[in-house]
């Protein structure tokens, strides 16, 4: 192709965007944006072949990198031996890839329930919490984000929630933010002996015979990568136990490699109950997520139905690639990469950037999962407006660096597989921009 027809093919992708697509979470009547046309590892192209390295891993998604073979060929392989098949059936590759989940899940979980993503994944998780414990009320954080679908939307807690008008028994609360802290901590144990009371209040309130779950996000991911303070999880648990609660981690951003630990939750001292995973389970090569069951509550269901499942569950096309980005992640030593890259590239390189940039209030992360908290006054804290932010976005992607933002916050999360080369090459982008 010429540079000129490939040029074209950016503008005319542009043109039926902006014509004929109709964008989830925007107003319409924006430009479009960056045409992403192919990708590799850490780096995406536009059709005429400007070159991005990809730092958002698209929605915190790609954790394997874009277009790993192994990956494409187990989609192209089971696509020719078998496009779809009903959830009802069984098919290998459906137990292959749920073998493989549970080898990572705590030992006394075994089953897994697979959706089409992570919102229908909680949504499900809900629903079984419900039946289990024959209670209505789901208490999550204010700071969360758990997916746009019915029970999940009302349970997430960030400006997205919609509020209590189709789901009864949803109620928030706040998690610990040591830096941002509603309860006025000095220390990271004062905030969660705190935010501890506060929950153990809550539950009170509410009446623990009426709570059938608590959920969370292990490391809240879109409110800004807010790594739980030590004992916070194990106090939750705690509580949970004390009160027949069914404790459900989100690990549909944190899971599969992200924190540099297949779970997020393996590096706390909690097992939760039921655990939901999508995005780095199959780097959202094809639409797939699930609930990993603890087998008390999956004995439940053997002489009742669960009343869920789409179409679609399980799909084989998701469940190859599952199997196969599992073994790739094994094999490639991808998770240990995340943990190293992320220790000895990325939190050195943020921490630097942050002794330059007053901007900077915090630096906090692991593995590949990081936030950078940026302030208009470093006393105060105020986050940094709006209008700041976006010109801040736009630079970055100036400079060739697809970044994720949030509020006030630029998350960096490269793909696992990102080297620190190219974290030197982004530190630099970041520093120009700042
Ligand atoms: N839970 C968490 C923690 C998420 O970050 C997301 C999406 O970003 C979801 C659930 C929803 O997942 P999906 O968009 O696949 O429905």
């Amino acid at each position: 192709m010429t540079e000129n027809l490939t040029a074209d093919l950016d503008a005319l992708a542009r043109d039926l965007d902006a014509e004929h697509v109709f964008h989830s979470w925007s107003a319409q009547g924006q430009p479009p944006q960056l045409v992403i046309a192919s990708g590799r590892g850490t780096r995406v192209w536009d059709h005429a072949g400007n070159e991005y390295l990809d730092f958002s891993s698209q929605l915190v998604n790609v954790n394997i990198g874009h277009q790993h073979p192994a990956v494409i060929a187990a989609i192209r392989e089971q696509a020719e031996l078998l496009a779809t098949v009903a959830p009802s059936a069984v098919n290998l590759a459906r137990g292959e890839a749920a073998k493989r989940i549970v080898a990572r899940a705590p030992s006394a979980h075994n089953k897994v329930f697979f959706t089409n993503g992570g919102a229908d994944a909680n949504e499900n998780a809900i629903r079984m919490a419900r039946l289990h414990t024959g209670r209505d009320t789901v208490l999550s954080t204010y700071r969360s984000y758990h997916g746009n679908t019915g029970a999940a939307i009302v349970a997430t807690g960030d400006w997205r929630r919609i509020p209590n008008r189709f789901a009864r028994g949803h109620v928030h609360f706040f998690g610990p933010f040591p830096y941002r802290s509603e309860f006025w901590s000095e220390t990271p144990e004062q905030e969660t002996e705190r935010a501890l009371q506060h929950l153990r209040r809550v539950i009170e309130s509410e009446g623990p015979a009426s709570i059938a779950a608590i959920l969370l996000e292990t490391v809240p991911g879109t409110a800004g990568v807010i790594v739980p303070p030590p004992g916070y999880l194990a106090g939750v648990r705690e509580l949970c136990d004390r009160h027949g609660i069914v404790l459900i981690l989100d690990e549909v951003m944190a899971g599969f490699g992200r924190t540099g630990r297949w779970f997020a939750f393996d590096g706390y001292d909690v097992t939760p109950d039921l655990i939901t995973f999508a995005k780095g389970v199959n780097s959202g090569y094809v639409p797939a997520g699930g609930v990993i069951i603890s087998d008390e509550i999956a004995a439940d269901f053997d002489e009742r139905v669960f009343p869920g499942g789409l179409t679609y569950s399980g799909h084989p096309l998701a469940m190859a690639s599952i199997v196969a980005t599992i073994d790739a992640m094994e094999s490639e030593g991808i998770v240990d990469h995340a943990r190293e890259v992320g220790a000895e590239a990325i939190a050195p390189a943020l921490t630097e950037l942050a002794e330059k940039h007053r901007v900077i209030g915090e630096v906090r992360g692991e593995g590949v999962f990081w936030a950078l908290d940026l302030v208009a006054d470093p006393e105060t804290r105020e986050p940094l407006p709006a209008a700041e932010m976006g010109r801040i976005k736009g630079a970055l992607v100036e400079r060739g660096l697809l970044p994720f933002t949030a509020d006030n916050r630029i998350h960096v999360v490269p793909p696992c597989v990102v080297t620190a080369d190219e974290v030197a090459q982004a530190a630099e982008i970041y520093d120009e921009v700042l």
